[in-house]
C-alpha cells in the first residue's frame, strides 16, 4: 500500500489528512516493521515534540480500523502495528476435492514478524501462499 492509496482511503472514509497522520504513515513506511504505539510516538516526537502518545494511539486506531495497518500480537501483551503489504494480490483456499479456489482477503506477510527475513538482508519481491483443504460443498457431499 502506498501513500496515495492510504490518503484516498482516509478521504473516502471522511478522515482528514492531518500532518500527524501523515507523519505516522511516513514512520511506518520507513520502518517497514511492527512497531508499538510507544515506538511510533518516540520516532515522531523527533519532528513533533508536542504530540501526545494519546494522539498517536487514536490515529493508529483509525488506521488499523481502515485496514491500512495490520495489528499483531507477539504474546508480550503489547499490540504492534505494521503497514499492510497488500498491493492487490490475492491468496486462495484451494479445494482438494473439486479443485475450486476461493480468494481470501488476507496476506500472511502482513501479520508476520519479518525480522528473520530482514536479518538475512533479503529483499522480498513476491511470495506465494495457498491453503489446501476441502470446501463446504465437498465436505457435505454424499459418498
Ligand atoms: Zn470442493
Ligand atoms: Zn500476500
Amino acid at each position: 500500500m502506498n501513500v496515495q492509496d492510504i490518503i484516498i482511503k482516509l478521504r473516502e472514509n471522511g478522515y482528514k489528512i492531518t500532518p500527524q497522520r501523515q507523519e505516522i504513515i511516513a514512520v511506518l513506511m520507513h520502518e517497514k516493521k511492527h512497531l508499538t504505539v510507544e515506538e511510533i510516538h518516540t520516532l515522531i516526537s523527533h519532528h513533533y515534540p508536542n504530540l501526545s502518545p494519546d494522539t498517536v494511539y487514536r490515529n493508529v486506531g483509525v488506521l488499523a480500523q481502515l485496514n491500512v495497518l495490520a495489528r499483531a500480537d507477539f504474546g508480550d501483551g503489547r499490540a504492534r502495528y505494521k503497514l499492510l503489504e497488500h498491493d492487490g494480490h490475492k491468496h486462495h483456499l484451494v479445494c482438494l476435492g473439486c479443485g475450486n479456489s476461493e480468494e481470501v482477503d488476507f496476506c500472511p506477510l502482513d501479520y508476520m514478524d519479518s525480522r528473520a527475513i530482514r536479518d538475512k538482508k533479503f529483499d522480498v519481491k513476491r511470495h506465494s501462499f495457498e491453503i489446501y483443504g476441502y470446501c463446504w460443498a465437498c465436505r457435505h457431499k454424499e459418498v
